[in-house]
């Protein structure tokens, strides 16, 4: 975080951005339209954090690129993947919410290669500059989200079902850059849903993610 920090102090407005983020709000795509609260989508939540997200890192020098134009385009997860390698992102962050029995946040990242439609990826190389940004990034999303959300950890993307099938997640295959997916809260569980639908805890969400950002890459900065 210094690195990037005084190095941000450092430049002015007219000075090209330092860092570029690759901002991916979830669904729909061809996994469907996610999950949904009682009165809220993951759709919606998704969007919601990464407008909030993007306005927040745009304030600090960084380029934003978004996956999506609209709430409701629908881009496949390969197409997600190519729009970051696209713009040479130093990270693409991916922002779900999950369904499930729990509570809290997940994070998730490829810790080996997988193989969809006979596309094995992502590369070896990659796989191992990802494990320290992804555990930066979930390190600090824990401490900045504490006493908001609980934490459920940093985990390999073979524990979420479509990485279970396929060795990684869709758009961590494709991927050429790094990446890191987030299931931001658990939409099912009615508290969760309560914290995250207002415009506080949308912030929240979003201030907690600006900083995982930065944080995650101040190492290879
Ligand atoms: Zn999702």
């Amino acid at each position: 975080m210094l690195a990037a920090a005084l190095f941000f102090a450092a430049c002015s407005q007219e000075t090209a951005p330092y860092l570029t983020i690759c901002i991916d709000p979830g669904h729909p795509s061809e996994v469907g339209r996610g999950t949904r609260g009682q009165k809220v989508t993951e759709i919606h939540i998704a969007w919601e954090v990464a407008t909030r997200l993007k306005k927040i890192l745009l304030s600090q020098n960084i380029k934003v690129v978004l996956t999506k134009k609209s709430e409701d385009e629908m881009v496949r997860n390969q197409r997600r993947a190519e729009i970051a390698n696209g713009c040479h992102a130093d990270l693409m962050v991916r922002l779900h919410c999950d369904a499930s029995q729990g509570s809290g946040f997940t994070t998730y990242f490829p810790d080996r290669q997988g193989t969809v439609n006979g596309f094995t990826g992502p590369d070896p190389g990659l796989i191992k500059s990802i494990a320290p940004i992804a555990k930066r990034f979930h390190d600090t999303l824990t401490g900045e989200l504490k006493g908001f959300l609980n934490d459920n950890g940093n985990l390999s993307d073979v524990k979420t079902a479509v990485g279970s099938q396929h060795g990684a997640l869709v758009g961590s295959i494709y991927s050429r850059v790094p990446v890191v997916l987030i299931e931001m809260c658990v939409l099912t569980n009615p508290n969760d849903e309560e914290k995250v639908s207002s415009a506080q805890g949308l912030d929240h969400l979003a201030s907690a993610i600006a900083v995982a950002c930065v944080k995650s890459l101040s190492k290879s900065h």
